[in-house]
């Protein structure tokens, strides 16, 4: 098939994108419309956590797409129901509410803590975020969000965001008032530079928050289902927060996210919440597909092997070229530059002879990782040795 570079003209431009028109994808492999060949470790933004076109997603859209695709969110569907009851059970949360990005999920757990504020907290609705912290496009969102320069595009902001230091408590105890109703954070920075949140640091969150009658938010999109090598990356502190989303890894590629809540919190009454295609039983029935695989026996150990497989090799590749180390969590990575070149090593990468590469880099002194979470030791292998010669000065 012919592409001409002004068929592209129709599109909005948003963003830069390389010459190239991707066909067709396999495992943690793509190829474009002149058949070349990558080595995927962006895998969709973290998104393919199965990797591209897994048999179980395939098999449950097409079984799903001659069943019933939406009978509209008013009524029950067997696999919103049934995803529901596998969130639940293998979280503290009690109840879900689908969606289908992550900004809309995190869009929800707004929502529901501002009205729980107003019933319970005479009206407290300011949700304390952190710097460098990303949840969203959405207006909410992005005041939410504490992105340099996200407080002057689209001006003026939501109003209620303070903004506390990640992994400092004293910063967030500083900011908690009257009108404070709950504290909602990334378990890991992911477009932030994928910064942990440390174990103690969390753990001091949840108990401030408890003694201050403020709720725990936790936005799961990038590090939930097995990122980390834990279905959920709060497990890692062993708290239980009130509220989670997910989105991101929770439809293997297609949208689905969701908003998970403990009951005491759940005060939506009907008119307060709801969408279009909220629920729909094509995009669950995939999201009980990737649950299953999930939780298959072994499924997340080997996820955090391989994390801590990519992390030694990262580090080695750290050392030879005199980088900065490596950080993350599970299949959640970055290698530290020692300068600014991220971008020029994505760049360079996709246009590699014989295999390209496709790395991303949401700071410019490191590159992420996120591959599938069934990506092969192998796999790791060849792209460390294409990294390698990438990194040569
Ligand atoms: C990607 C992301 C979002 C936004 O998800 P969308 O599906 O793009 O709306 C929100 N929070 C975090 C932590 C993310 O990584």
């Amino acid at each position: 098939m012919q592409y001409h570079a002004a068929n592209t003209d129709s599109l909005m431009f948003i963003t830069p994108r390389p010459d190239i028109v991707f066909e067709r994808g396999e495992g943690s492999w793509l190829y474009d419309h002149a058949g070349r060949q990558y080595l995927d470790f962006i895998q969709g933004w973290a998104v393919n956590c199965l990797g591209h076109c897994p048999p179980e997603i395939a098999a449950a859209l097409t079984a799903q797409a001659s069943r019933l695709i939406n009978p509209s969110p008013a009524f029950y569907n067997g696999p919103m129901v049934e995803l529901a009851g596998l969130l639940t059970d293998n979280s503290v949360f009690d109840r879900v509410f689908f969606a289908n990005t992550g900004a809309e999920a995190n869009e929800g757990a707004i929502k529901l803590a501002r009205k729980w504020g107003r019933l319970h907290k005479e009206g407290a609705y300011e949700i304390i975020t952190f710097g460098h912290s990303f949840h969203g496009r959405t207006l909410a969102t992005m005041s939410a969000s504490g992105k340099a320069g996200w407080d002057t595009i689209y001006a003026p902001q939501v109003a209620g965001f303070p903004k506390a230091t990640y992994n400092d408590i004293a910063t967030v105890d500083a900011l908690i008032g009257p009108k404070t109703v709950a504290v909602m954070l990334e378990p890991v920075q992911g477009e932030g530079g994928v910064i942990p949140a440390d174990v103690e640091f969390l753990k001091a969150l949840r108990e401030l928050t408890t003694a201050r009658g403020v709720l725990l938010i936790v936005d799961e999109v990038q590090s939930g289902m097995g990122r980390t090598g834990k279905l959920f990356a709060y497990e890692h502190a062993g708290i239980t927060p009130d509220i989670m989303t997910l989105g991101k890894g929770i439809g293997g590629g297609v949208p689905l996210a969701a908003l998970l809540a403990r009951e005491a919190i759940c005060c939506f009454e009907p008119g307060d919440q709801g969408g279009t295609y909220n629920g729909n039983p094509l995009m669950t029935a995939v999201g009980v597909a990737v649950m299953q695989r999930l939780l298959a026996p072994g499924f997340l150990a080997e996820v955090e092997a391989r994390g801590q497989y990519l992390a030694k090799r990262l580090l080695e590749l750290s050392a030879k070229h005199g980088l900065k180390g490596e950080r993350g969590s599970g299949l959640l990575r970055a290698l530290i530059l020692d300068d600014e070149r991220g971008p020029a090593i994505v760049q360079a990468a996709l246009k590699l002879e014989g295999v390209g590469l496709l790395l991303n880099s949401p700071r410019p002194n490191l590159l992420r990782f996120m591959p599938a979470l069934n990506v092969s030791a192998g796999e790791i292998d060849q792209m460390i040795e294409l990294l390698d010669g990438l990194l040569q000065k």
